[in-house]
């Protein structure tokens, strides 16, 4: 216990300074990017090194979204919060993007949906997350079930299932390490944040997944009355 003890405090260090460092970086990240587009108006000549360019603040940017969703979690906004507008509003977001893909969420929601204690921006980046990567897992198309229902007295389950191409036992060891990613434009990151986000909110987070048929993410929340 002690052992697991001290790795959990290093691992949270290790959160916080991740997010300190992504904070510092964030406004002259900013700035560059505000010139790099002026000098996009200005000549056209250097057109594809603006190009190359800009994909890579758009993936340092994601990269410094990613980690500054590990800020101390004392310092955020808990409140009471609806699941019934989270997923509402994820749900929303994402339509657009899974017509795109010939993808068909198909949601199993239970009636009503319990209110939780959150950050709410951090439990929608989660659903976000699991979303997408279910999506970019089916590269032609299918169903996603998206089940949230009472998993016990004071718990809700919210399970993510795709009909994607799921993950081999010995990547299945490694998912969720920092930037460990099979994707060429991943960022390794969304699953090791979603975890640590659902564990500051009391709660816990489960992968299960079989090569061919698809991959199971359960996430149990606590629920208020
Ligand atoms: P990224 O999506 O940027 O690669 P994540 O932390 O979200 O980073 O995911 C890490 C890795 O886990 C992915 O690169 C992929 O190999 C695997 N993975 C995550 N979700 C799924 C899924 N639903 N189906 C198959 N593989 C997945
Ligand atoms: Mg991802």
């Amino acid at each position: 216990t002690e052992e697991l003890l001290r790795k959990s405090e290093m691992h949270s260090a290790v959160g916080q300074l991740a997010a300190g460092i992504a904070h510092e970086i964030r406004n002259p990240l900013t700035a560059l990017k505000g010139f790099l587009q002026l000098l996009h108006v200005e000549g056209d000549k250097n057109e594809t090194y603006v190009k190359i360019m800009s994909s890579e603040f758009v993936r340092i940017e994601q990269i410094i979204n990613e980690l500054l969703m590990l800020s101390k979690p004392h310092e955020l906004n808990f409140h009471r919060a609806n699941l019934a507008v989270i997923l509402n509003d994820v749900l929303m977001l994402l339509e657009t993007q899974a017509i795109m893909n010939q993808i068909h969420i198909n949601s199993e929601l239970a009636n009503p949906l319990p209110f939780v204690e959150c950050v709410e921006n951090q439990i929608k980046q989660v659903l976000i997350n699991m979303l997408k990567n279910a999506m970019e897992a089916m590269p032609s198309g299918g169903e996603i079930t998206f089940t949230v229902r009472r998993h016990d007295q004071n718990h809700v389950l919210i399970r993510i299932q795709d009909q994607g191409i799921g993950i081999p036992e010995e990547q299945l060891r490694r998912i969720g390490e920092p930037f460990y990613t099979t994707k060429d434009k991943g960022t390794g990151l969304g699953i090791m944040v979603s975890k640590k986000i659902i564990e500051d909110h009391g709660g816990r987070f489960q992968i299960s997944s079989i090569v061919g048929v698809g991959t199971t993410i359960d996430i149990i929340l606590p629920t208020l009355p």
